[in-house]
């Protein structure tokens, strides 16, 4: 329409503007990263057991020492790689995997990204803005099932514009009923300005997550064509500073893996990450790193000659992890159950389940031919109550935990208590104590019994290294049988 134009236009002018006053310089230095690559193969055993020495000290690793890990060759030494992320992971987050649900809003969306369902010459797409009551509806189902956190999603488009993100925001968080409520919403969507990014933060935001997809100059201008808000790399590369700016100091990044190839990708996030930690004094508060997935009429998936094999995806995720110790790491539904439950001892620390992500998804769960309202396809769609119940069976500890954002534990205060190693004793705790409100109000049966049997033996361990501590989580289990909650 001519609005959308109109809207479109004036803001490519001022992202123009923007990009042509914007101090910062691009820390991503292609040739760099290829000679990185280039020098650093092949390299000898003892080489890559020095690394994963300094890797286990939970310091984290230099873009060079990440590409010798990443280029290393032999299958004996990925097992030791393999091992140590698991250590570091161990380490620093315990059993504890924190859960979300992805909540999509909107799709339509005035670019075209090459390998999106939304992209706007999608003919085939359905296009969809919920309505408040929509919204409402999709939040009571996602609380019904037990969700406390969630990321939202919005294609780029004026009917989507921030103060449309900041009603939503307001209307997901006033959903309440009961004990069922929203108690922190993250967002994946477009860039902004930080006066933008300042209303979005007072509407009370948790995370802004914005994916830079590559890192790669070329492969960034040949996927998002010209004449596309997204087509400005510099504006993306920097949209988490100006997110920072403007006091969101939990900020999130991603690469979206097969567009170009991982080991670039890998240092690219590393690139990313040591910027904002060099300007802010703090990294980002996560990392994903999605894998394409087929997408509605969207041949562009069809033949990818950078796609990441499972085996390449388990590599990058145990570098990244050894490479930023204290930085969460998000594994999505876009994987297989099989591969989620290899991956997540690698170095995950977060994730979605029972999610959906056609718009209005939730409510129309039962019904036929969604695809067409989806961005991409998922490859796990298991209800939020199985996932929970295999990973106690691997004696994790499902957390929905928000507890450390609403005391004000984000940004720079977050990494310091993480440095401590203060995670642990304060976050474990809290997984248990919500965990005990998911048994008490939503699971089944068998998760309920296994889910028990989990918190009794942390409690039991816990008792052993912190008796005092241990005494007062159980008064608080003892709570929240009682009907006490949050
Ligand atoms: N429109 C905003 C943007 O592009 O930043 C919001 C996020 S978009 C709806 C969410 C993310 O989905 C993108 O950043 C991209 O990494 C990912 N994505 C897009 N197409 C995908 C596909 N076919 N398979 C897997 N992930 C995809
Ligand atoms: Fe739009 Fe985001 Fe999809 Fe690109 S990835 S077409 S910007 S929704």
């Amino acid at each position: 329409s001519r609005e959308e134009k109109e809207w479109l236009d004036d803001r490519a002018k001022k992202i123009t503007e923007y990009e042509e006053k914007e101090t910062r310089k691009d820390f991503i230095d292609d040739d760099k990263i290829e000679s990185i690559l280039q020098n650093n193969r092949n390299p000898e055993p003892q080489r890559v057991r020095d690394i994963l020495s300094k890797a286990r000290l939970l310091k984290g690793l230099t873009p060079e020492e990440a590409a010798v890990l990443l280029n290393n060759e032999n299958q004996d030494l990925w097992q030791e790689i393999f091992e140590t992320a698991h250590q570091i992971k161990q380490q620093i987050y315990g059993n504890r995997i924190v859960l979300f649900a992805p909540l999509y809003i909107s799709n339509p969306c005035v670019n075209n990204c090459a390998y999106c369902g939304f992209r706007h010459s999608n003919d085939s797409l359905k296009e969809m803005v919920l309505s408040m009551e929509e919204l409402e509806k999709e939040v009571q189902v996602l609380t019904s099932h037990g969700h406390k956190r969630l990321v939202i999603v919005y294609g780029e488009h004026p009917v989507s514009d921030v103060d449309f993100m900041c009603k939503t925001i307001e209307k997901i968080y006033a959903t309440k009923d009961g004990d069922n409520e929203i108690r922190r919403v993250n967002i994946n969507a477009a860039p902004l300005f930080v006066d933008e990014y300042e209303k979005i933060k007072e509407a009370g935001i948790g995370t802004y997550q914005i994916f830079q997809e590559t890192y790669h100059h070329e492969t960034y201008k040949r996927v998002h064509p010209k004449g596309s808000l997204k087509s400005f790399y510099k504006w993306r590369l920097f949209s988490l500073h100006r997110a920072q700016e403007a006091g969101i100091d939990d900020v999130a990044i991603g690469a979206l893996l097969g567009l170009y190839d991982w080991k670039f990708e890998v240092l690219g996030l590393l690139y990313h990450a040591m910027d904002l930690e060099r300007e802010f004094g703090v990294g980002p508060h996560t990392i994903s790193f999605p894998r394409l997935e087929p997408a509605v009429n969207t041949p562009f998936l069809r033949n990818l000659p950078y796609k990441v094999s499972d085996e390449d995806f388990k590599k990058l995720v145990a570098v990244i992890r050894c490479s930023v110790p204290y930085t969460g790491m998000i594994l999505t539904c876009r994987e297989s159950p099989k591969l989620r439950k290899e991956v997540i001892p690698l170095g995950v620390s977060q994730i979605d389940a029972g999610s959906n992500i056609a718009i209005r998804g939730y409510q129309d769960a039962e019904k036929e031919g969604l695809e067409n309202r989806e961005q991409f396809q998922l490859a796990d769609s298991r209800p939020l109550d199985d996932v929970l119940y295999e990973l106690c069976e691997q004696n994790y500890i499902p957390s929905f935990c928000t507890a450390g954002y609403r005391a004000g534990r984000t940004g720079c205060q977050f990494m310091s208590f993480a440095k401590e190693g203060k995670v642990k004793y304060f976050c474990t705790p809290n997984a248990i104590l919500t965990f005990k409100e998911y048994l008490m109000n939503y699971a089944s049966p068998k998760t309920k019994m296994i889910g028990e049997k989990v918190i009794n033996a942390y409690l039991e361990d816990f008792k052993q290294e912190k008796p005092q501590r241990a005494e007062k989580l159980r008064e608080m289990l003892n709570d929240i049988e009682g009907g006490k909650r949050d």
